[in-house]
C-alpha cells in the first residue's frame, strides 16, 4: 500500500514539477550523466521528466506502438491507392476498399486501447521485477542487442507457428482465429485486426522471449525489447500488406517468410502458419498446397509470356 501511494505521489509530483521530485534525483545518482551520448542523455532526460519510470515506460511503449504500427501502415494505404503498383500485388482482383481500411483502423484502435494497453503497461513492471533495465543508462553494447534480438526472432517464429496451428483447430478457429481471417486478401493496418484473446496467445510470443531472457539472464534493456517490437510490428504489418516487390526481403534472403507467404495463408486459410521464417512450415510439410500454387502461379505466367512473344513474332511476320 506504502508502495503504491509512493508511486502516486511520485506521479503526481512529477506531473506537477517533474524536475524536482527525489524519485527522479535517485534514478542517475550513481550514473556519470557527463560521460553519456546524445540518445542515452536524451534517454535519461525522458526519465527525469516524469520522475517515475513506471509512467515513463508504459507512456513510451504505447505512444511508440502506435506510432510505428500506424506509421508503418501509410506507404501501403498509399499503394493500394496506386494503379500503377497493381502489378506488384499479390491477389490483384482484390484492392482493399477505402471502407474496408477504415473500419479495420477502427477495430484495432478499439483493440490496442482496451486489450493491448493494459498488456504493454504491465509488461514492464513484471519484467523490471525479473530485472529488465529501463531508465538506466548508458545503452548495452550492440552486439549484445543483436543477439538478443535474433533470439527473439528464432522464439516468436516458432510459438507463433504452433500456437496459430492450434487456432486453425474447429472450435477455437471458429471462436477465436475467424476474426482474423475475415480479409482473405490483406493489408497492412489488418496485421492486429483480431479477436482479443488472439492478441493475448500470439502476444505471448512477442514478449516470452524477452520474459524469458529476462527472468534467466537479468541482463535486459527495455532499448532492446523496444527495438524488437519495432523489428517485429514492420514484419507483422509488411507480411500482411498484400505485396511482393522484386526488392522485397524473401527474394534475397530465402528463408524470410515475407507478404508471398502469408498472403497466401489469408487467400487459402490453411498451410504457412509462421511469422518471419519459412523452415517450420517447411520441416513439418504445411507449405507444400502454397509451394504447389506458387510452381502453378509460375507456369501460368511463363506460358502468357510465351503466348505474347509468339503473337509479337506473328506480327511482326
Ligand atoms: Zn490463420
Ligand atoms: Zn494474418
Amino acid at each position: 500500500m506504502e508502495f503504491v501511494s509512493q508511486q502516486f505521489n511520485s506521479t503526481v509530483g512529477s506531473l506537477l514539477n517533474p524536475a524536482t521530485t527525489h524519485l527522479a534525483a535517485d534514478l542517475y545518482k550513481n550514473t556519470d550523466l557527463a560521460s553519456l551520448n546524445v540518445f542515452e542523455k536524451a534517454w535519461a532526460d525522458w526519465y527525469l521528466y516524469w520522475g517515475n519510470p513506471v509512467l515513463a515506460t508504459g507512456i513510451m511503449s504505447f505512444v511508440l506502438h502506435e506510432l510505428v504500427y500506424f506509421g508503418r501502415a501509410i506507404p501501403w494505404i498509399i499503394i493500394d491507392a496506386m494503379p500503377s503498383m497493381r502489378k506488384y500485388k499479390l491477389q490483384d482482383d482484390k484492392v482493399p476498399t477505402p471502407e474496408q481500411q477504415w473500419k479495420c483502423t477502427k477495430y484495432v484502435l478499439l483493440s490496442h486501447f482496451t486489450v493491448e494497453l493494459p498488456q504493454i503497461w504491465s509488461f514492464h513492471p513484471i519484467c523490471e521485477y525479473f530485472g529488465l533495465a529501463t531508465h538506466e543508462v548508458p545503452f548495452p553494447h550492440w552486439t549484445k542487442i543483436a543477439w538478443q534480438i535474433g533470439l527473439f526472432f528464432l522464439f516468436e517464429d516458432a510459438f507463433h507457428y504452433w500456437a496459430h496451428r492450434a487456432l486453425h483447430w474447429g472450435p477455437l478457429y471458429k471462436h477465436i482465429h475467424k476474426k482474423h481471417h475475415e480479409y482473405s486478401a490483406p493489408f497492412g493496418l489488418a496485421a492486429e485486426y483480431a479477436h482479443p484473446l488472439e492478441v493475448l496467445i500470439l502476444g505471448m510470443g512477442t514478449i516470452g522471449g524477452p520474459f524469458m531472457l529476462c527472468a534467466f539472464t537479468k541482463d535486459l534493456h527495455i532499448l532492446t525489447v523496444y527495438i524488437w517490437i519495432v523489428l517485429r510490428l514492420f514484419q507483422a504489418i509488411d507480411a500482411h500488406s498484400g505485396y511482393d516487390f522484386p526488392i522485397s526481403m524473401h527474394n534475397w534472403i530465402p528463408f524470410w517468410a515475407g507478404a508471398d507467404h502469408h498472403d497466401y495463408h489469408h487467400q487459402a486459410f490453411v498451410g504457412c502458419y509462421s511469422t518471419s521464417f519459412r523452415w517450420w512450415d517447411s520441416f513439418m510439410g504445411t507449405d507444400l498446397s502454397y509451394k504447389r500454387a506458387r510452381a502453378r502461379q509460375a507456369e501460368k505466367k511463363r506460358q502468357a509470356l510465351e503466348g505474347s512473344a509468339k503473337a509479337a513474332t506473328a506480327k511482326a511476320q
